[in-house]
């Protein structure tokens, strides 16, 4: 999560929404589901305001080769890491429509 956010018009979601964010609720996504939809992923911490954005092209980059990636898998390896992080790994994710340029499959 180091690496530069490319900001769209997401905004974090409502704190009751990330506080009861669960797991099964994004039971059946993969990677490769959101881009085919162009999604985001909002990765949200629950012990600070941060809020990091994985924008279509951010996710080609780091799950090319794993594209069937389920989110129930990915989010429990979720840190809020890097400089601005404080290192929790209760984050809560939520799909956000990407509203930069994107198609699927690229070009
Ligand atoms: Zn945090």
């Amino acid at each position: 999560m180091s690496q530069a956010v490319t900001r769209s018009t997401l905004e974090r979601p409502e704190d009751r929404l990330i506080q009861r964010f669960d797991v099964g609720q994004v039971k059946g996504k993969t990677i490769r589901g959101l881009l085919e939809k162009g999604f985001s992923l909002a990765i949200c911490c629950r012990a600070c305001p941060r809020l990091v954005e994985w924008t279509p092209p951010q996710l080609l980059e780091r799950f090319g080769e794993t594209l069937d990636l389920r989110l129930v898998d990915l989010v429990p390896r979720l840190a809020c890491s890097g400089d601005e992080g404080c290192g929790s790994r209760d984050v809560a994710v939520f799909p956000h429509f990407y509203d930069g340029a994107w198609s699927w499959p690229p070009n």
